[in-house]
């Protein structure tokens, strides 16, 4: 995808393209409705996963960590006073939308999950992996992420969007889910994740899901701190309050115990277009692919004889200090590395620079995520509320990569061997039992 803005800023432009496609029939909706009391109580007592605690993640996509401290996100900032916050939660690399919701939801590094950009290429293959492909092409995708570890260990899992999770992993499909549809109002998703909360004891799903996309694209378009941007604040803010209010309500009047947790998948930078790079001022030798990821460009090598040296030099030779070629020692840090979409050759920019075809002419673009998260404009945020977090606790610094062990044990599962982190210093969260 050559133009980069596509790429990054139209998350919902893209899925908008898709069809509304309505909620997934479950499969049980067809069977009696006394032998699904009966299935669901066969599943509480063999589920020895089930705590009885329930957990509402939910996604606000390009909400940066600074955020929550401006007056747009009062309702945010109240409920957070209830519960437990990360100051600052650390992004994998590169801190953009689809590699980072789905290392926060499988608890692995984009090279381990498989989806290291929002669009990349594999050395090993000839197509390339855009935005939602996991849903017709499941071989894109690696890792178990926590609504299929829900329901392999005995729990449902309902999701109301969050990147690929209307994608089969491990074969299996949460109970609930919607394919993406960025034109789903906020106040329908909302009134269905309440509907699936306020199911009988038996029936709730352990797991919910639900995503925001708006302060991301108001973001992209307008910047950081625009107008537009505050109002995409209020609006997610005011959707969060209304869903708070239910949970404690379900909770209190049918004895439930439904933890909320907010999280954003990386912040935003103000970008300048006076000093965007021009794609098309950098070299394009035959024999290798070249891909724009926006805040940098790799080459795939394609041909096993071209010289590689010569255009890491001229690369080099360009820079006029726009740009770095990062070494393997960068690589490493990043734990990019290991994986065939990693590429060949990696130039990469840095705020208030992008790279786009036709550099920065009438383009309404102002904001850019997908820089290290060395940038501390990268930096998301986490909330959690609710019977089973720590009232009053602020954690100066977490890891995206914290959220899975910390959810599992709050739902009791057992994790796969290969996941990162065992919490951190984000299990301060959790309420002794
Ligand atoms: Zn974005």
């Amino acid at each position: 995808m050559a133009g980069s803005y596509s790429a990054e800023a139209s998350l919902c432009y893209l899925f908008r393209l898709h069809k509304l496609t309505p909620i997934q029939p479950r499969a049980n909706r067809l069977i009696p409705r006394l032998l699904i009391i009966a299935l669901g109580l066969v599943a509480s007592l063999w589920g020895a996963a089930s705590t009885g605690q329930t957990l509402v993640l939910v996604s606000i996509d390009g909400f940066r960590w600074d955020y929550f401290d401006w007056p747009q996100a009062k309702n945010v900032r109240s409920i957070a006073a209830q519960g437990s916050r990360v100051t600052k939660l650390r992004t994998v690399y590169p801190s953009k939308t689809f590699p980072g919701h789905l290392s926060i939801a499988t608890g692995l590094h984009p090279t381990q999950h498989g989806v290291i950009d929002n669009y990349f290429c594999r050395s090993d293959r000839s197509d390339c992996y855009s935005m939602g492909k996991g849903r017709k092409d499941p071989s894109w995708l690696a890792g178990i992420p926590l609504w299929t570890l829900v329901e392999q260990q005995g729990g449902r899992a309902s999701t109301f969007f969050w990147p690929e999770s209307d994608a089969p992993f491990a074969n299996r499909l949460p109970t609930d889910y919607r394919a993406f549809d960025g034109r789903v109002p906020h106040r329908e998703r909302v009134q269905q994740v309440v509907d699936w909360l306020a199911l009988p004891a038996e029936q709730r799903p352990e797991l919910v899901t639900l995503y925001f996309s708006i302060v991301d694209s108001a973001s992209h378009t307008y910047g950081p701190a625009a107008p537009a941007t505050l109002s995409a604040i209020i609006e997610v803010d005011r959707q969060i309050a209304v869903l708070w209010q239910a949970i404690e309500s379900i909770n209190s009047q049918q004895g439930a115990d439904i933890n909320l947790m907010l999280v954003s998948d990386h912040g935003m930078s103000e970008v300048n277009p006076d000093l965007f790079i021009d794609t098309n001022t950098l070299p394009r030798p035959k024999g290798f692919k070249r891909v724009n990821g926006s805040t940098r460009v790799t080459y795939y090598q394609r041909d096993p004889d071209v010289d590689i040296d010569s255009l890491e030099s001229e690369l080099d030779s360009m820079s006029d200090g726009r740009w770095k070629r990062l070494s393997s020692l960068d690589l490493s840090e990043r734990h990019f590395e290991n994986h065939p979409g990693v590429g060949d050759i990696i130039i990469e920019t840095a705020p208030p620079r992008v790279f786009r075809r036709g550099g920065g002419q009438d383009v309404n673009l102002r904001g850019m995520h997908g820089y290290p998260a060395t940038v501390e404009d990268m930096a998301a945020f986490l909330v959690a509320v609710g019977p089973s977090f720590q009232e009053g606790s602020v954690i100066p610094e977490a890891h995206q990569l914290d959220v899975y062990p910390v959810a599992a044990t709050l739902l009791d599962l057992e994790v796969p061997d290969n996941i990162v982190s065992d919490g951190g210093p984000l299990r301060a969260i959790l309420r002794a039992r």
